[in-house]
């Protein structure tokens, strides 16, 4: 028996237990400090009530001989992939429902898609990056290529001809820096997988931040159905991060080698994949009803507030960052040039207040460092007064 010896070159992350370490060592030295957290990533608000009421009713179903639902389509049922469909209609993008297929979460499609690539691909990943673009890679052995995201290019690079690359990650809004891409700086992304005949695979489990003219969805873009795959999310969207539903959008127009990939990634779902919980996909469907737009508009709204909130304490103070707009993500410059994981300490120290440390992203992550809006409104304002009050000459 050989094993896939490629695990043992998968960076062990210490990034959160770090964390974790650190903060319980300051609570356990000073128990009188309340510390508020905004290294996290996930939500905090309930499901919504249209959410809800429409899960209760699912499972009352369930109880009930005539309306039970055994196995369902490894695909998604058909009226929640006809409610993602009109979804993206309303921003311009038409798809057929069969492109469309509900999962358990963008993180495992972001993982299992990779089944459809020879494993001798290459792929190229923005550096700082979401780590599982990377360790899915790294797990099947494949070439990676990172791309440097920094602050001359505003943490949003741009194709470089000279790279070859076969698979291309984009994360837009992007986790950890918040930056979003613009229709012209995607249009140069498709147009260069075109050129390279590279597949781009596109994470859009941010979308619903975005309330600028920018693009939500790669297919907003010409030629983009030739080349990239998308993945959506419920949960950050609307608090599914437990509940556990996303999507991925395979166009029926995507063929490389001769091979098509909705029929490849049609055959993958439907070999090793049973989907998504009926009551899962019930309650993700109430999201795009009338009151479901607007109670998780409502979450957003919350959250959007918390960005704003940090913001413009950032840009009072002079700090320079990214993202806190069309992202719930803040990326910022650690005053004095200090080291990440410097800045960690110190802002626990000062201000009680604890993020996540830019270096654990990637090498152009060091000097920066990532607060969320995920938390409660006032322990978010209370946080953004105590960093405001420290003097960091
Ligand atoms: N993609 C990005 C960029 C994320 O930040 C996350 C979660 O934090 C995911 C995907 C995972 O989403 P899901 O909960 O749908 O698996």
């Amino acid at each position: 028996m050989k094993i896939n010896k490629n695990y043992a070159n998968v960076a062990e992350s210490y990034l959160f237990s770090d964390i974790a370490k650190r903060v319980e060592n300051f609570t356990k030295n000073n128990p009188d400090k309340k510390v508020i957290k905004m290294g996290i990533g996930d939500v905090t608000l309930p499901l919504c009530d249209a959410v809800i009421k429409k899960m209760h009713s699912a499972v009352d179903e369930m109880s009930k001989k005539e309306t039970f639902k055994g196995y369902g389509p490894e695909q998604g049922y058909a009226f929640l992939r006809n409610s993602i469909k009109d979804y993206y209609k309303s921003h311009n993008v038409e798809l057929d429902e069969n492109e469309i297929f509900v999962s358990d979460g963008a993180k495992s499609d972001l993982g299992n898609i990779l089944d459809l690539f020879d494993k001798d691909n290459v792929c190229l990943v923005p550096d700082p990056v979401y780590p599982v673009y990377v360790d899915t890679n790294v797990m099947t052995g494949r070439k990676i290529v990172f791309m440097n995201a920094n602050e001359d290019n505003g943490f949003l690079p741009l194709p470089d001809k000279n790279v070859k690359c076969d698979i291309i990650y984009i994360c837009s809004p992007n986790n950890p820096t918040g930056a979003v891409y613009n229709y012209e700086q995607l249009k140069m992304w498709v147009d260069y997988a075109l050129e390279v005949g590279a597949v781009i695979l596109f994470d859009s489990a941010y979308e619903a931040f975005v309330e600028d003219d920018l693009p939500r969805s790669i297919f907003e873009i010409d030629g983009a159905k030739k080349c990239a795959v998308e993945f959506c999310s419920f949960s950050k969207t609307a608090g599914f991060t437990g509940t556990r539903c996303g999507y991925t959008v395979v166009p029926k127009t995507l063929e490389f080698d001769g091979m098509n990939l909705n029929k490849m990634w049609l055959r993958r779902q439907t070999t090793k994949f049973n989907g998504v919980p009926y009551i899962v996909q019930a309650g993700a469907s109430a999201v795009f009803t009338k009151e479901g737009q607007a109670q998780i508009k409502e979450a957003l709204s919350y959250y959007k507030e918390n960005a704003r909130v940090m913001a413009k304490t950032l840009e009072d103070m002079g700090i320079w960052f990214t993202g806190g707009k069309n992202s719930p993500y803040i990326w910022l410059k650690c005053p004095n040039n200090m080291k990440s994981w410097d800045f960690f300490d110190l802002l626990l120290e000062k201000a009680n207040v604890v993020g996540t440390p830019g270096a654990g992203f990637g090498k152009n992550g060091e000097g920066f460092f990532r607060l969320t809006a995920f938390g409660d409104k006032e322990n978010t304002k209370t946080a953004m007064e105590r960093i405001k009050s420290i003097s960091f000459s």
